[in-house]
């Protein structure tokens, strides 16, 4: 027999994750998973070391205290927040949740490579709805794409690997038409690097519409990508439906404990953010001068469209790691300064 018979169909057709190459160079700068280049708050690390000696107990199962921080934080109510570990579980676990077998889950692409791993893994068929040429999300041609045998529709603002963010407005107008039948999920992983007008407010539009879930990460802002923690927020009837399939102790005590310090330190959150922010300009500023246009990013990245193994080598070669989509471009994360003067070299090298 083959060993190949033990898996489901859609699980043998997944594809193979490939990671970023390494270089020979080993004083290396890593741009290419969108970390936050500053070590952890240091209210987490105090928090954290004081509940090491705790670990030989389970963690408390529903996460009520951190579930409680997250809708102080967002004026939003108990029943209307589920934890994960990291929202990439949540994905996950919400497809897997919602998706029947062949429905489709209509998404923008390119976007988070995690999508149609998660809709196939689900049962599900991905339906790709390409960007716009300036990256951002074809709202119409997604909304066109939603028939009746969509079972949910996923939305990344700001875009992972290009950086658009959504317009409030747009984003408003487009959730009036989609069915409520179906729910939505908007990924906000990287919501605290945007810095423009018509900013998407999320939590306003979660009161208007009960199919919306939002998720957010405590990977990127708040520099806790080693720790696993993420959440979601959502009408309490499809919140209840999601914590049913949650896995028991999902998240765990020192990521409970690491998310509610974190939560707690906002005005250090904040002014890391704009550091990033400030940098991500120094070098969208310096790129252009070099005649390279990057989609107008609102994220802790930038896009290079276009570049491929050329530019992944001369990065290497000045000891950077990016994250490569085959010929399609490269994605390079932003914070250190040091990281974008070897950018800038290894763009220079290749021009
Ligand atoms: C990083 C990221 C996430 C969150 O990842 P976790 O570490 O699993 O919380 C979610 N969505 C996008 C688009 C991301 O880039």
């Amino acid at each position: 027999m083959s060993k190949q018979q033990w898996f489901r169909p859609e699980i043998l057709g997944l594809p193979a994750y490939v990671p970023g190459k390494k270089g020979a160079n080993t004083d290396v700068v890593k741009l290419s998973s969108n970390e936050n280049p500053f070590p952890a708050l240091p209210a987490v690390q105090a928090a954290v070391s004081a509940a090491v000696g705790d670990l030989n107990r389970y963690p408390d199962m529903f996460a009520t205290g951190l579930i409680h921080d997250i809708s102080w934080f967002h004026k939003w109510v108990d029943d209307g927040v589920v934890v994960g570990n990291g929202s990439t579980s949540l994905i996950e676990k919400i497809l897997q949740a919602v998706v029947t077998p062949g429905g489709e889950v209509v998404l923008p692409w390119r976007s988070f490579e995690a999508y149609p791993i998660a809709v196939q893994a689900a049962g599900g068929a991905a339906v790709k709805v390409p960007l716009n040429a300036d990256g951002s999300h074809n709202l119409p041609g997604l909304l066109s794409a939603v028939t009746e045998r969509t079972r949910a529709l996923l939305l990344c603002s700001p875009n992972n690997p290009t950086g658009v963010a959504l317009k409030h407005t747009d984003l408003a107008a487009f959730l009036a038409k989609v069915p409520e039948r179906v729910p939505v999920l908007l990924d906000e992983a990287y919501i605290d690097f945007v810095d423009m007008d018509d900013a998407v407010r999320s939590d306003e539009l979660l009161r208007e519409h009960p199919n919306l879930i939002v998720l957010r990460t405590f990977s990127k802002a708040y520099g806790l990508a080693g720790i696993r923690v993420g959440y979601g927020l959502g009408h309490p009837e499809m919140i209840a439906g999601l914590r049913a399939i949650g896995t028991p102790f999902g998240v765990n005590a020192l990521a409970q404990i690491a998310a509610s310090a974190a939560l707690h330190s906002q005005e250090e959150v904040r002014a890391r953010c704009g550091v990033i922010i400030q940098e991500r300009k120094n070098l969208v500023a310096a790129l252009a001068a070099h005649d390279i246009a990057v989609p107008a990013s609102q994220a802790n990245f930038v896009w290079l469209a276009g570049f491929g193994e050329a530019l992944e080598n001369a990065c290497l070669d000045e000891g950077v790691t990016v994250r490569r989509f085959g010929q399609e471009g490269v994605r390079v994360s932003v914070g250190e300064t040091e990281g974008s003067l070897r950018l800038l070299r290894a763009v220079a090298s290749i021009l």
